[in-house]
C-alpha cells in the first residue's frame, strides 16, 4: 500500500478524496496525523502558486509524497476575482450576504453573470518534480442566494446545464461535476498510473 499525504486539515474535502481511492492501492493520509504541523502562508499569486507551497513545504519538512489544493471563485464581472482571494473576499465583505449582494449587484451593472470555480492540485513527489491537475466547473452568477446545501459560494453559483445553484444539490451531484472532482480523478489517474 502506497501512503501519500493531503495536506489539508479540511475533514470533508479528506473524506471527499479518501473515497475516491477506495479499493485502489493508494492510502490518502491527512493532516489529522500530524497535527503538529504549521500550515504555510499561502502567499501566492495564483491556485498553481499557492497549492505548491503548501506540498512543497510538506514534501521538505517529511520528505514523503504530498498533494495540496487550493480554489476560488473567479466572476467575470469582478475581472475575475476574487480567485485566489475566495475565503478572505467574505471576511473583507464583512459577511457571506453582503458578499453576495455586492457580486449580485456588480454582475447585474455589468450584465455578465459569467463565472466558474477553479481547482489546481499540486503533487510533490521530490523537489524537482510537482505535478499539476487542474479543474474548473462554469456556470454563471444566480439572481438571488438560493439553497442550503454546501458552502460559501455555493448559494449563489448556477453550473452550465443547470437551473439550481450548488447549494441546491446534494453532495453527491455537486461532487460529480465540482472542480475539485475534476482535477482531484485527474491526480487519481496519474497516481494509479505511477504506484501500479
Ligand atoms: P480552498 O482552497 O478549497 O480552501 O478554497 C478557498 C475558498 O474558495 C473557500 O474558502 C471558498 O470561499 C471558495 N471555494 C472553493 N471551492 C468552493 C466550493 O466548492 N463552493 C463554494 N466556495 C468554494
Amino acid at each position: 500500500m502506497k501512503k501519500i499525504i493531503f495536506f489539508s486539515n479540511n475533514e470533508h474535502k479528506v473524506l471527499e478524496i479518501k473515497k475516491l481511492f477506495n479499493k485502489t492501492n493508494i492510502n490518502i493520509v491527512g493532516l489529522e496525523k500530524f497535527p503538529k504541523i504549521n500550515i504555510p502562508k499561502e502567499s501566492g499569486l495564483t491556485f498553481k502558486e499557492n497549492a505548491k507551497i503548501k506540498s512543497d513545504y510538506f514534501f521538505k519538512k517529511f520528505d514523503k509524497p504530498c498533494f495540496a489544493d487550493d480554489s476560488g471563485i473567479c466572476i467575470s464581472a469582478l475581472d475575475n476575482l476574487p480567485g485566489v482571494r475566495s475565503k478572505r473576499f467574505i471576511k473583507i465583505n464583512g459577511g457571506y450576504k453582503k458578499t453576495f449582494k455586492k457580486i449580485i449587484e456588480k454582475t447585474n451593472i455589468a450584465s455578465n453573470y459569467k463565472a466558474y470555480f477553479h481547482t489546481c492540485i499540486a503533487l510533490t513527489l521530490s523537489l524537482e518534480k510537482t505535478i499539476f491537475f487542474e479543474g474548473r466547473v462554469y456556470g454563471k452568477i444566480s439572481k438571488i442566494p438560493r439553497g442550503k446545501h454546501g458552502f460559501h459560494y455555493d448559494p449563489i453559483f448556477i453550473p452550465n446545464g443547470f437551473n439550481k445553484t450548488f447549494a441546491e444539490m446534494s453532495a453527491i451531484e455537486k461532487n460529480n461535476i465540482s472542480h475539485r472532482s475534476v482535477a482531484a480523478n485527474k491526480l487519481k489517474k496519474y497516481l494509479l498510473r505511477f504506484y501500479k
